[in-house]
């Protein structure tokens, strides 16, 4: 059997200088952001995980995309002014900075917030009709996903609005994001997504990435289904600063192999970790380790 690898979801949180931070929001300068990038692949990568992120520390994971879309105006909820295309690199900055600082036996995993997401986040004040949108910001994350997956080992779309629902054009959506690509694909969708596993089953992605801790009763609906996608099982939570002991984490591991059998290739807490206090959040990275290693010795 395949060992099962740890990862993360998304952001990461970090220890934040208030003054220095408001200077690099509004600048927006490198030299600012590096330190806390840092501070968050460090963690990641002394607590054991594997496949590591950049954190998301730069922005919220709507306001990152849409910082450096055209067509986007940043507000409380960002605005669509004109026709959403892209303006050049967004992320692929960060990852190349990430991938210069990790061991290299360590993997890296590119962040691209959904289009459907993006669509939902934002205040719509230009288009007509909602799905021109979300293509128009698919067609620019394609851009953006062809150019990252030169430096990431692995591509997660992060979708977290499918638990609201999935639009019927979703499965050409997420084909105009990552057609083409060569590297894995991983879809996170947070949430209850039970009522919507048919059609996450039909995407054209690789592993489905879901809240199991936080949301056990996704094991039952599940198991309804022939699985025919391999799973990145949330196992810790990221909404609770309490710290799941190893062997609950385990308990839940084992519970989650005898549903999806060796279709379980990675290991993650349910969603992005940035609303735990640092310390909390490294230490559930570390315990998800101990459990990965007790689990993949067995
Ligand atoms: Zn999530």
């Amino acid at each position: 059997m395949e060992k099962i690898k740890t990862s993360v979801i998304g952001s990461y949180p970090v220890d934040i200088e208030i003054i220095n931070h408001i200077k690099g929001y509004f600048n927006q300068k490198n030299v600012t952001w590096d330190k806390y990038i840092k501070s968050a692949v460090k963690d990641m990568v002394n607590s054991g995980i594997e496949i590591v992120s950049d954190g998301q520390t730069r922005d919220p994971f709507v306001n990152i995309f849409t910082r450096k879309l055209k067509g986007c105006r940043i507000r409380d909820r960002t605005e669509i002014i004109g026709r959403v295309e892209y303006d050049g690199p967004i992320t692929i900055d960060d990852q190349k900075y990430v991938k210069n600082l990790i061991p290299k036996n360590k993997h890296l995993i590119g962040l691209i917030t959904g289009p459907y997401t993006l669509t939902n986040s934002c205040v719509n004040l230009f288009y007509k009709d909602e799905k021109e949108l979300a293509f128009d910001f698919a067609n620019a994350l394609k851009q953006e996903a062809q150019l990252l997956q030169k430096y990431v080992d692995i591509l997660s779309i992060d979708e977290p609005f499918f638990s609201m629902g999935i639009p019927d054009y979703c499965k050409e959506l997420i084909n105009t994001v990552i057609n083409g690509l060569s590297c894995p694909i991983r879809l996170h969708a947070c949430g209850d997504v039970s009522n919507v596993i048919p059609e996450l089953l039909e995407l054209p992605v690789d592993i489905l990435s879901h809240e199991f801790k936080a949301s056990p009763m996704l094991f039952d609906a599940f198991k309804q289904y022939n699985i025919t996608k391999n799973i990145c099982l949330g196992s810790v939570r990221s909404d609770k600063s309490n710290i799941e002991p190893v062997d609950e984490i385990v308990t839940h591991i084992k519970k989650g192999i005898d549903i999806f059998g060796d279709r379980i290739t990675q290991l993650a807490p349910d969603c992005g970790q940035k609303m735990l206090p640092r310390n909390v959040a490294f230490q559930k990275l570390k315990n998800l380790v101990k459990a990965g290693e007790i689990i993949n010795g067995r």
